[in-house]
């Protein structure tokens, strides 16, 4: 677990006249669940992206505990990402998608097995560990995609609108998973959204971007019940 910290992280894409992510500034507490919310084209998947290493930063810093990653690469960062697209193994089951990347990381097989019954514990998903996705449910699969990321154990955990191709009854369950097991493992989130409930609902704090500006940053019962 660790802080995360926007330190003027600026974002000019090649070609483009303005920053699509200027100056932003936050500081995201330890264990913290923080979203990004606001209307599409503000800059919340380019913040999020370079949080992840994934976009360059023209300007300004990004702070993951008291260690500048700014220049580091996406796996250098220890954290991990949930997308929208949640794209899972066809080939492999549950378990086998979900212990894939400590496989790779050249983890022992009972460690892995460990870690990812853990995950899937928590994530509900204990029957399905046999099972290949393409047996399982949207949300089923969503889970899954969100166990993947967790047997890592990544000081921070990051998902881009990874309720978006979910309908409307699932995206309100699967909203509520998603915080229960936040605070369970408490570890460090930030989460992006353009759906003003779910950031109200699942987030510690809520950051309003709008044109790639932070326009306020608050809790969201200060945010939403007293607007003013
Ligand atoms: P959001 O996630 O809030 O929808 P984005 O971070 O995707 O917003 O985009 C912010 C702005 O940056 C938008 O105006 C978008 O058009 C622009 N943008 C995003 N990606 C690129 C890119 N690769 N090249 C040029 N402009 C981009
Ligand atoms: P392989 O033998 O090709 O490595 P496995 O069938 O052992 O593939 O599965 C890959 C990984 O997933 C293994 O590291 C294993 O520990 C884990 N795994 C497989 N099945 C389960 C299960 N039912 N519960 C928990 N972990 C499992």
């Amino acid at each position: 677990m660790a802080t995360v910290k926007f330190d003027n992280a600026t974002r000019v894409y090649p070609g483009n006249d303005s920053p699509s992510v200027d100056q932003l500034n936050i500081d995201i507490e330890d264990g913290e669940f923080l979203v990004l919310v606001g209307p599409s084209g503000c800059g919340k998947s380019t913040s999020l992206r370079m949080l992840a290493g994934l976009e360059e930063v023209n300007d300004g810093k990004i702070w993951i505990g008291d260690r500048d990653v700014t220049d580091l690469s996406p796996k250098d960062r220890d954290v991990a990402m949930v997308f929208q697209n949640y794209a899972l193994y066809p080939h492999m089951s549950v378990a086998e998608n979900m212990g894939f990347a400590l496989k790779i990381a050249g983890e022992d097989k009972a460690q892995i097995r460990e870690r990812v019954e853990e995950a899937a514990k928590i994530l509900d998903l204990t029957q399905f560990l046999d099972r290949k996705p393409k047996a399982l449910s949207g949300g089923q699969r969503q889970r899954v995609a969100m166990g993947r990321a967790i047997v890592r154990s990544p000081q921070v955990f990051l998902m881009d609108e990874p309720l978006s191709n979910l309908d409307a009854k699932l995206r309100v369950q699967t909203r509520t998973q998603i915080a229960s097991l936040q605070r369970r493992l408490g570890v460090t989130t930030v989460y992006v959204t353009h759906d003003q409930v779910e950031a109200m609902t699942m987030g510690d704090r809520v950051a309003l971007l709008k044109d790639g500006i932070l326009q306020q940053c608050d809790s969201p019962r200060r945010m939403y019940d007293h607007p003013d």
